[in-house]
C-alpha cells in the first residue's frame, strides 16, 4: 500500500509541545485507514541546527563555548520540573540553548530564536519573497537539515507532502522546503494548509500568489479537504487527535505537554481588534460531552504533565464541564473575564480540576476603553475574579493591549494603576501594542496606510485619533510601566522565548 501522505510542521514555533493541527489530522486519517507520516521539522530541524552546524568551530568566546559545553545538558534541565523551582538555572538554560540558535542563523542573514525567525532580506509578509525562498532553499538556515530528511521522504512516493502553516515565524521556511522538494521532484503534489493559511485566504489573497508552489490551498479544517481529497466518505466525528507518531518525550517541557483545541473561533467573538472579529470567524465547538470524553483517553494514552487547551477562550461551559469531569492532569488555557469566575466555589472546583494557570485578555483598566472595544468586561469583575483566582491558587497570566484608537496616555496610566493594585494577583503579564487588523471596520473609519509594504499583511498603520501612536506608547511602556516597581517584579519572572507555554511550570 503506498505513503498517501507525509504531513510537515515546519520551523518556526515554540518547540515545547507537539503541533495540535498535525496530530489532529493524523488522528482523521488513522481513523480512516489512511497511509501517512508526521515530520516535525521545527523540532528535528532546531536540534539539528543546534547539534550539528560549523559554527561550533568559528565561535571561541565564552558563552559560546559554556553553551556548546552545556546543550545536552540544558535539554535535560528544560525537561525537568526541577529546574522551574529556579528561574535564574531556567533562563540560563533556555537562553545559551537560544545563543547557539542564534548563531546558526547568522551565516544565513537570519535572526533565529526559539519563537522566531526573522530573515534580514525576506518578509514572510510579501508573496514575492516567498517565492525568493522557495526559489533558494540552500540560503535557509535548515537547508543542512532539510535537504536528507526531505530527500528520504520524497523516496517513499507519498501521492501528497502536506504544510500546516500557523504562524508567520513559518512561512520563510515552509516555502524554501517546498522550493527544495520541487526541485527534486517539480510533480510532487503539495498541499499548503494551516490556521495563517486560512486567514490569508479570509483577508481576500489570491490561491493562485504562490504560483504553481502549492498545488492544494486549504482555507479552514484540514480534515475535511483531506476527506475531500482521498475521497472517503465523512468520517470525522469519532476522530481523536494522534499523537502516538510524534517524538513525545523530545520536546522541551517536563514530560509530554498535551495541546488539545475545543473549538474553532471563539464564543465571544465581538472584540473590535481582534482578527476573530475581523475575520469574521465561525464559532465551531466540539461537544462538551465529547472534549471531556477526548481529554481523558489522550490523558491516559500520553500522561502529560500538562495539558494545553488552545481554544481563543475557554467557554464557561466547558470550564464548568471540567470542574465536574476533571480531565486527569493539570491544564491551563484562555479564558475571558466572566461573572462564572468572580465565583470561590468555582474557582476552587476548577483549582481542585487541575486548572493551574489561566490566560486572561483584560487588555486595558479603563471601562470607556474597554466598552469602545466591544471586550464585554466590567472592570470590577475583573478585579473580582483576579482575587478569586490568587485565593484558590490559580496562577493568572495577563494580557494587556496599548495604542488601541479610543486609548490615550491617560487611559494607559490608569491600566498601569490597575496592574499596580493587582500586581499580587497577577503572575504573568503579556503587553502589547495595538495593530490595527486590514479588515476590522475600525480599519474603514480610520486614516490608514500599509503596516508594511507586504500583500499578505494582517495589520495597517493608521493616524491615532489622539495622536498616541506607536512611538510614544512605546516609551510609555518601556520608560513609565515596565519600569514601575510593581511591574517589574512580574515581568522579570516572565519565562523568556517559551512565555505563556512554560509558565504553568512555574507554578506547580
Ligand atoms: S475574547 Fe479574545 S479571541 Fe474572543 S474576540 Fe475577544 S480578543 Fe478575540
Amino acid at each position: 500500500m503506498s505513503l498517501k501522505i507525509i504531513l510537515i510542521h515546519p520551523p518556526i514555533a515554540k518547540c515545547s509541545e507537539p503541533p495540535a493541527g498535525i496530530a489532529r489530522l493524523s488522528g482523521c486519517l488513522k481513523t480512516n485507514n489512511i497511509r501517512h507520516e508526521i515530520i516535525d521539522a521545527n523540532l528535528e530541524g532546531i536540534f539539528f541546527l543546534l547539534q550539528n552546524v560549523s559554527y561550533k568551530q568559528t565561535f571561541t568566546d565564552r558563552w559560546t563555548t559554556r553553551s556548546i559545553k552545556n546543550l545536552e545538558h540544558n535539554f535535560t534541565a528544560l525537561k525537568s520540573l526541577n529546574t522551574y523551582q529556579n528561574l535564574s538555572r531556567y533562563q540560563r538554560a533556555v537562553t545559551d540553548i537560544n545563543h547557539l540558535l542564534n548563531l546558526a542563523g547568522e551565516s544565513c542573514n537570519v535572526d533565529l530564536s526559539l519563537a522566531d525567525y526573522q530573515d534580514k532580506y525576506l518578509s514572510p509578509i510579501k508573496s514575492t519573497d516567498l517565492i525568493t525562498a522557495a526559489e533558494k532553499p540552500q540560503k535557509n538556515p535548515f537547508h543542512p537539515y532539510f535537504q536528507n530528511r526531505l530527500m528520504n521522504a520524497l523516496e517513499k512516493n507519498p501521492d501528497f507532502i502536506g504544510f500546516s502553516l500557523n504562524y508567520l515565524s513559518q512561512a520563510i521556511c515552509t516555502f524554501a522546503m517546498i522550493g527544495f522538494i520541487k526541485q527534486i521532484n517539480p510533480r510532487q503534489k503539495i498541499i499548503l494548509g494551516g490556521s495563517l493559511v486560512t486567514s490569508w485566504i479570509n483577508l481576500g489573497v489570491n490561491r493562485n500568489v504562490f504560483g504553481n508552489l502549492a498545488d492544494e490551498i486549504v482555507a479552514g479544517a484540514g480534515e475535511k479537504k483531506l476527506m475531500e481529497i482521498f475521497d472517503i466518505g465523512n468520517n470525522l466525528t469519532d476522530c481523536l487527535p494522534a499523537y502516538q507518531d510524534f517524538p513525545i518525550n523530545k520536546y522541551l517541557s517536563p514530560n509530554p505537554v498535551l495541546p488539545y483545541s475545543s473549538a474553532q473561533g471563539c464564543y465571544w467573538h465581538k472584540c473590535v481588534f481582534c482578527p476573530e472579529n475581523a475575520e469574521s470567524n465561525a464559532y465551531l465547538p466540539l461537544e462538551t460531552p465529547r472534549v471531556t470524553h477526548d481529554l481523558h483517553i489522550l490523558t491516559g494514552q500520553i500522561n502529560p504533565s500538562l495539558i494545553h487547551i488552545l481554544d481563543s477562550s475557554i467557554s464557561p461551559s466547558l470550564l464548568a464541564a471540567m470542574a465536574k469531569n476533571p480531565p486527569g492532569a493539570p491544564w491551563y488555557g484562555f479564558a475571558r473575564v466572566t461573572k462564572h469566575l468572580a465565583n470561590d466555589d468555582f474557582c476552587l472546583s476548577l483549582k481542585q480540576s487541575g486548572c493551574v494557570m489561566l490566560k486572561l485578555g483584560i487588555e486595558s483598566g479603563d471601562q470607556s476603553v474597554l466598552d469602545q472595544l466591544n471586550k464585554g468586561i466590567d472592570l470590577s469583575t475583573a478585579s473580582s475574579v483576579l482575587k478569586k483566582l490568587k485565593k484558590a491558587g490559580i496562577a493568572t497570566y495577563c494580557y494587556f493591549l496599548f495604542g488601541t484608537p479610543p486609548e490615550n496616555e491617560e487611559n494607559a496610566t490608569k491600566t498601569l494603576d490597575f496592574v499596580c493594585r493587582h500586581h499580587e494577583c497577577i503572575n504573568f503579564l503579556n503587553l502589547a501594542i495595538f495593530n490595527l487588523p486590514t479588515r476590522s471596520l475600525e480599519a474603514q473609519t480610520l486614516a490608514t496606510h500599509d503596516f508594511y509594504e507586504g500583500d499578505l499583511s494582517f495589520y495597517k498603520i493608521f493616524e491615532h485619533p489622539f495622536g498616541w501612536h506607536r512611538r510614544a506608547v512605546r516609551n510609555f511602556l518601556e520608560k513609565t510601566f515596565k519600569k514601575h516597581s510593581a511591574i517589574a517584579p512580574i515581568l522579570r519572572r516572565t519565562p523568556v522565548f517559551f512565555t505563556s507555554n512554560h509558565a504553568p511550570f512555574f507554578c506547580s
